[in-house]
């Protein structure tokens, strides 16, 4: 196998985009490596209902295994191989592109396609949160219903909800769901469920009870109405934030869109931007990502 600073292409991230670029990579005889800092699936491994990837999936973490073992059979065949690395860095020269890793080692191939994804947000985060520094909620998305206790509150509208509910169907909780302005769009799809009611606001301050495990809430609604609870449970649904590397230009929510970068550079996946982030359009912009390139030139088989 070529070491790594001879190849082709590289793929930073493992997850549904970057499994598809490297495979993508591979049948076209491209000597290609794939930089992973945790495990192949990336985001796969948390979903647990899955109803909208064609192939007759059940659950993510089934079609995580696909990819392991597609990545596995490329790696025997001596067409692909992976590293297990943390990328921090990316730069595009005119000929060739750069990944620097967590512990020094640089890597170097004529394309470079990032697909590191997204990273969750905490409540410090959210700009209509405010919240100790460091504060951190449980997940909603790692949240078995047997641990629900009492009135059950969520921080945010994103998608994980809709996933979660469908995940558990015979869940019977209410869940009051915290929404900002920005989430409605989103909330749409768990509009129809009557285990979800969504409060509407504008602001919360939010805070752990000096005593037990409790919180404290003062949330002012849309019409700039206040209210004042105390919860024992409370779950982030925040939604997430972009996992770019230095290197890579943003636009300004922190996201990296494709055409911005240097024609060495490719972004695919949800790093993309806030929108089209799901399974199946990761996976087409991870494979497009590397057939562009080849179709402009920028790859050039050896
Ligand atoms: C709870 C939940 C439920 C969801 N449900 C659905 C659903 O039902 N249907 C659907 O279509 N989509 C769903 N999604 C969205 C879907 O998971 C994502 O759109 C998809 O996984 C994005 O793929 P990706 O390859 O861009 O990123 P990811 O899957 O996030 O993979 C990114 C990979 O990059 C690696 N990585 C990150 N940073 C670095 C670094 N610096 N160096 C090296 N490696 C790095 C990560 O370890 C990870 O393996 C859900 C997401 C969540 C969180």
């Amino acid at each position: 196998m070529n070491t790594p600073h001879e190849m082709d292409v590289l793929v930073v991230g493992a997850g549904p985009s970057g499994v598809a670029a490297a495979v993508m990579a591979a049948s076209l005889n491209l000597r290609t490596v794939v930089v992973e800092a945790d495990s192949v699936g990336g985001k796969l491994h948390v979903i647990g209902a899955l109803e909208n990837v064609p192939g007759n999936w059940s659950t993510g973490p089934q079609l995580a295994e696909a990819l392991a073992a597609d990545l596995d059979r490329l790696q025997q065949a001596d067409r692909c191989s992976i590293v297990q690395g943390h990328a921090t860095r990316v730069s595009g020269y005119d000929d060739r592109a750069e990944l620097v890793l967590e512990d020094g080692r640089v890597l170097s191939a004529q394309l470079i396609v990032v697909a590191t994804g997204v990273a969750a947000l905490a409540p410090p985060d959210a700009d209509w949160i405010s919240a100790p520094a460091r504060m951190s909620v449980p997940p909603l998305w790692r949240t078995n219903p047997a641990d629900l206790a009492g009135r059950t509150y969520v921080l945010g509208g994103d998608r994980p909800l809709g996933t979660w509910l469908r995940t558990h169907p015979n869940c019977s909780t209410t869940l009051h769901v915290l929404c900002p302005p920005a989430d409605d769009y989103k909330i749409a799809e768990v509009a129809g469920d009557d285990r979800v009611r969504i409060a509407p606001v504008s602001h919360v301050v939010l805070s752990p009870m000096t005593y037990g495990d409790e919180w404290s809430l003062q949330v002012k609604d849309r019409q700039g109405e206040r209210k004042s609870y105390v919860v024992k449970t409370l779950l982030n649904n925040l939604g997430n934030k972009p996992a770019g590397l230095e290197g890579l230009a943003s636009s300004e929510d922190g996201y990296c869109p494709p055409g911005k970068q240097h024609p060495r550079i490719r972004v695919a996946g949800d790093l993309r931007s806030a929108q089209f982030q799901r399974v199946t359009t990761a996976q087409g912009s991870g494979a497009e990502a590397v057939l562009a390139s080849y179709y402009a030139s920028v790859l050039k088989p050896c």
